[in-house]
């Protein structure tokens, strides 16, 4: 049976260095990963692209790095310890355990959305739903909390959490960082780092982890300035792709804040989110999408929440890669609450006082990277590859001394000590160059030199590109200048040269 194309990706992604599951000499578990030095590759040219798109959106937006582990008081205070919770059953046979929600939807093709466990546990026993395993009887939903806590300490008195979201960290950071940055709002605090969460079935792959990595960034803002942005008036033509009514719909952003009601605050953000996905990171339009969440599937704090949600045919079609969220005062109210801190904003002349509400900008980075593996995989009939942009290829320039002989290797490591300086280069001696091309092919490197007898006389080189296959010859000395115009300035390669005939790639 021919593989499918998430086996496909997966075998490419373990065997090549992108992901593979961790602590695998040990027999990995379900829902952690690691990241080889290609997936770290992608990994950080992703979170690069993040930070330069969505720090410079504001002076007053800045990131910050903290702990995963926080105080118990930390999550009984944003209500985590409360609510976090996913609904459980469990086969009463084998004691496989399933999200209650999931399997019912699965089995069902219904929608469940914000049911309670009474209603799941009627719902499974009405419709006889078993066990998919070995088709014993589930058990009554339970609810369980999904947060992961540790003991800390020698007498391992203190119970702490690892945490949920990334969220939590600038919302305690609040009050240094509002004093530090001189009062002034909008001010944003982002956090690239890890989240845990005990998913209770994280059986799709890649896609749900119990260690993952957010970006998230949280805006402060005046309640009373929400329908404003300086900027508005530049994106108001921009149209945004939002599902309803069963397909996806295209809308300005000033049909979406002038007839649809949304601030202006918050559409402004939708934009550029949309625009980090298509213009940035080059998703095609027909894979991206914005769902809003009506109020009985969006947690109780959200008062508007658009999930981003990517077309993955890996995962079965559309899921979500991020969200964006406003989250009023909810999370500063309930850590004033919490820790008896005063978290407002006081204004210089301290007349206004208020708690600043929230919008968040949530992604999940995993997710991310492992959108880019499924849209941008391509089989031909020769050879599987990447179409990766360069901005997220994991290289983005490999160089093959076409044989082991006379001085053409020492010329080759040469050169790929002097691109090594500017661009992540590889540099590969074994098997046939057709091989080597496939290989590179297989990871996403955007272009392959070769150098040859020629070049130890004209110091010229073969330029190969990775979609095309075509090929030029250019002088080594000025690979640096032809590279960066390929990769940064949106050339292309017969800006730089005529065509060569290639020899078959064998
Ligand atoms: P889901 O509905 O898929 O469980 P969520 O709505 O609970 O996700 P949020 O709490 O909004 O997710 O978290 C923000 C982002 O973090 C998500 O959009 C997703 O990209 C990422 N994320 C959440 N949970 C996981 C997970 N278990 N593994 C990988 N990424 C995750």
């Amino acid at each position: 049976m021919e593989k499918s194309k998430y086996e496909k990706i997966m075998d490419i992604a373990t065997k090549r260095g992108f992901v593979f599951p961790s602590s695998e000499i040990y027999g990995a578990r379900a829902g952690f990963w690691t990241y080889g030095h290609l997936g770290t590759r992608i990994k950080q040219r992703w979170e690069n692209l993040w930070r330069k798109t969505f720090l410079t959106l504001d002076q007053n937006f800045f990131e910050i790095s903290d702990c995963t582990i926080m105080p118990k008081k930390v999550f009984e205070s944003s209500g985590h310890l409360k609510n976090f919770n996913d609904p459980l059953t469990e086969c009463e046979k084998c004691h496989f355990r399933y999200r209650a929600d999931q399997l019912v939807e699965e089995e069902l093709k219904i929608d469940v959305t914000g049911l309670k466990e009474d209603a799941l546990t009627r719902l499974m026993k009405d419709n006889k739903l078993k066990c998919q395993n070995c088709r014993g009887s589930l058990s009554d939903v339970r609810f369980f909390n999904m947060m992961f806590d540790l003991r800390v300490g020698v007498t391992g008195d203190e119970i702490m959490y690892l945490r949920p979201e990334s969220a939590q960290s600038p919302y305690l950071a609040y009050k240094r960082e509002i004093e530090a940055l001189r009062k002034k709002l909008p001010m944003g605090l982002a956090v690239i780092g890890s989240a845990f969460r005990n998913e209770i079935s994280p059986r799709q792959g890649f896609f749900r982890l119990r260690e993952f990595i957010q970006a998230e960034l949280q805006i402060f803002f005046d309640p009373g300035q929400i329908n404003e942005h300086e900027e508005f008036e530049s994106v108001q033509g921009y149209r945004l792709k939002v599902f309803s009514e069963k397909k996806v719909r295209e809308i300005s952003a000033k049909e979406m804040n002038e007839k649809l009601k949304f601030p202006k605050f918050y559409v402004y953000h939708l934009v550029k989110v949309q625009e980090f996905y298509l213009s940035v990171l080059k998703v095609p339009e027909s894979k991206f999408r914005f769902r809003e969440l009506g109020a009985e599937e969006r947690a109780f704090y959200n008062k508007i929440h658009f999930d981003i949600e990517l077309d993955l045919e890996t995962l079965g079609g559309w899921k979500e890669a991020g969200g964006v969220h406003y989250r009023s005062d909810h999370d500063l109210l309930g850590h004033q609450t919490g820790s008896g801190e005063k978290l407002e904003f006081v204004s210089d002349d301290g007349k206004r006082r208020f708690i600043p509400h929230v919008l968040e900008l949530s992604f999940g980075v995993d997710r991310n990277v492992w959108a880019l593996l499924d849209i941008f995989f391509k089989e031909e009939k020769e050879r599987t590859l990447f179409e990766f942009p360069s901005v997220v290829a994991p290289v983005d320039v490999a160089v093959f001394p076409l044989v082991n002989k006379e001085k053409i290797p020492e010329l080759a490591e040469h050169l790929f000590k002097e691109l090594y300086k500017n661009f992540n280069v590889f540099y590969d001696e074994s098997g046939s160059i057709g091989k080597r091309y496939r290989r590179q092919d297989e990871v996403g490197t955007k272009y392959c030199i070769t150098l040859d007898f020629d070049s130890l006389k004209d110091n010229s080189v073969t330029l190969r590109e990775r979609d095309s296959m075509k090929q030029i010859r250019v002088k080594a000395a000025e690979l640096n200048i032809v590279l960066d115009g390929l990769m940064n300035e949106g050339k292309v390669l017969k800006d730089f040269g005529k065509f060569i005939e290639a020899e078959p790639e064998k």
